[in-house]
């Protein structure tokens, strides 16, 4: 009795004034009646919970409603309404894609991971089976204190599913991957309904998909079961030096890239260069990480970097909760992510040259901002993907990124920015795309486009043609899986937004 009259209320609270809207609520009406209590509609405290992401870009949408399963059977529930309905939907992880729509809907159905946050590590230690809802922090609080941790993403509030349907970056990448590359079985709701599991024994071809291809052309993945390993507490500083010694620090994260992180595949470092205001200008950034270096004093592989003198040094040993804590960026504000990936050359000169791109990329984005009074904030990160990270993919098949060893190693190059006035979204995403071309231009002259021009889902802008950047053989076989797990392209036709096969 109380759920029907808990369905009557959302019924009435959502009885459309016009026609058009009364149509697009319609879904979410008949989702309240097949998943009682768990549908959020307009106007409540909940709606506006769910409805917050790291990108204010992505809060600025209104879905008609949410909907919140518990179990994996509710979001085989939640599909097959959807489906009958041929109702336009998405699905939100962590909510942490910049660019509106990835994981945010107008007028559409928003299916909220969030109440999927299962944790659970298994008897003999090696497997964590991590509910889709979680965020790393929630996955670092359980196994911090078991001396245990996964690969996983770096940044605390980040989700688990986003994160490692596209790749995955990690502290441990340098001896074990990519987070794909460490997932051993997922749980996955089909396009049918049907719940399926995927892995190196079972439904082969959609667990080499799902490991870097993301999700949204497969399924909806429910769980995943990530390898875990023993770890203890990490050595870790975050570096900040005046801009003006980039043509100091650039040849040294060179040397990273091509010989000293292969040498010491511990190590992991992200490597930024800033122009910000709070910071004077240009500033170059680095956080630095280590798995098995116990002193505070750098490892070898870091010295010539702590040799430089810096602004500020904040060097510490400390477990991955804390870590991913400390580099957690705020949420808020209007963000776009691009990013390219070049190939190793044999001098630096090609990351030194990539600079002054960069810097007229800034010049361009601080004239547009002035006349509205917007705040700006433009990042280029360098993040090296060294020839033991590639090796480390190739584990149980490979993934779908098609990235082989012969071809690296290879530095993703990622483009990022910060502002604040919604005017400025077009300037920005344009003078990106550009900066992306440049970059892209250069090194094909120093014929250093790395293989396939590989681009990183994860932090890809929504107009880069990502799985082209897989390559032909992995595009194909990603189109073929899909079609053979949803035959009707039902996922491909309603989860709107983000990268489409
Ligand atoms: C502050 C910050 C730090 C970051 N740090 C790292 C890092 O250390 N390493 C790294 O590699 N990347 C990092 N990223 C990038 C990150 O991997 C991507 O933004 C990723 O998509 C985030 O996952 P999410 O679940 O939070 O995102 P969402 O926006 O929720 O999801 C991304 C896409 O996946 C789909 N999706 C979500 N859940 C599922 C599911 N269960 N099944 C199928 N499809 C699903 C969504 O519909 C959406 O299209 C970072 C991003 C930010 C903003």
């Amino acid at each position: 009795m109380l759920q029907k009259w808990h369905v009557f209320m959302l019924y009435t609270s959502v009885l459309p004034v016009a026609s058009a809207s009364k149509h697009r609520a319609q879904p979410c009406v008949a989702l309240a009646a097949a998943l009682p209590g768990l549908v959020i509609f307009p106007n409540s405290t909940l709606y506006d919970t769910h409805n917050f992401y790291w990108s204010e870009r992505q809060s600025n949408l209104s879905p008609s409603c949410f909907v919140a399963p518990n179990t994996a059977q509710d979001v085989s529930t939640a599909v097959k309404v959807l489906t009958r309905h041929n109702a336009p939907f998405t699905v939100k992880g962590g909510g942490h894609t910049p660019f509106e729509g990835a994981s945010s809907i107008e007028d559409g159905v928003t299916i909220t991971l969030a109440s999927l946050t299962d944790i659970t590590v298994s008897a003999d230690r090696k497997t964590v089976s991590v509910g889709a809802g979680n965020r790393w922090i929630n996955v670092s609080e359980a196994l911090d204190p078991l001396g245990l941790a996964v690969v996983g993403g770096r940044s605390a509030t980040v989700g688990v599913s986003g994160l490692t349907l596209g790749g995955g970056i990690s502290y441990f990448s340098g001896t074990r991957g990519w987070a794909c590359d460490n997932v051993r079985n997922y749980e996955i709701v089909l396009a049918s309904g049907e719940i399926v599991n995927a892995s190196p024994v079972t439904n082969r071809d959609l667990f080499w998909a799902l490991r870097g291809g993301g999700g949204t052309n497969f399924g909806i993945v429910t769980r995943f079961d990530l390898a875990a390993h023993e770890q203890g507490d990490l050595w870790a500083s975050s570096l900040i030096w005046p801009g003006s010694v980039n043509t100091t620090l650039i040849p040294l994260l060179h040397d990273l890239l091509v010989r000293n992180l292969v040498a010491d595949p511990a190590a992991h470092l992200y490597f930024i260069l800033v122009n910000d205001a709070s910071l004077g200008g240009y500033a170059v950034v680095s956080d630095q990480f280590h798995s098995t270096h116990a002193n505070i004093s750098p490892p070898a592989v870091f010295s010539p970097f702590h040799d430089v003198p810096a602004l500020s040094v904040n060097t510490r040993i400390a477990n991955v909760s804390r870590l991913s804590r400390d580099i957690e960026q705020a949420f808020g504000g209007r963000t776009t992510w691009w990013d390219t990936t070049v190939a190793a050359t044999a001098s630096p000169n090609l990351l030194l040259d990539i600079v002054p791109l960069f810097e007229a990329h800034v010049t361009r984005l601080r004239a547009a901002a002035e006349p509205v009074n917007s705040t700006m904030t433009p990042f280029m990160v360098f993040q090296p993907i060294t020839l033991n990270i590639l090796q480390a993919m190739q584990v149980n098949g490979g993934n779908a990124l098609g990235l082989k060893p012969e071809d690296g190693p290879i530095m993703i190059v990622q483009v990022n920015v910060m502002w604040s006035s919604p005017l400025l979204d077009a300037a920005v995403e344009e003078s990106c795309g550009r900066l992306i071309r440049e970059i892209d231009t250069l090194a094909a002259e120093r014929g250093a486009r790395s293989k396939n021009g590989y681009i990183y889902m994860n932090y890809a802008g929504r107009p880069q043609d990502v799985y082209a950047g897989y390559g032909l053989e992995s595009l194909a076989r990603l189109r073929k899986t899909a079609r053979k797990w949803d035959p009707n392209g039902e996922f491909r036709k309603l989860w709107k937004g983000y990268f489409k096969l």
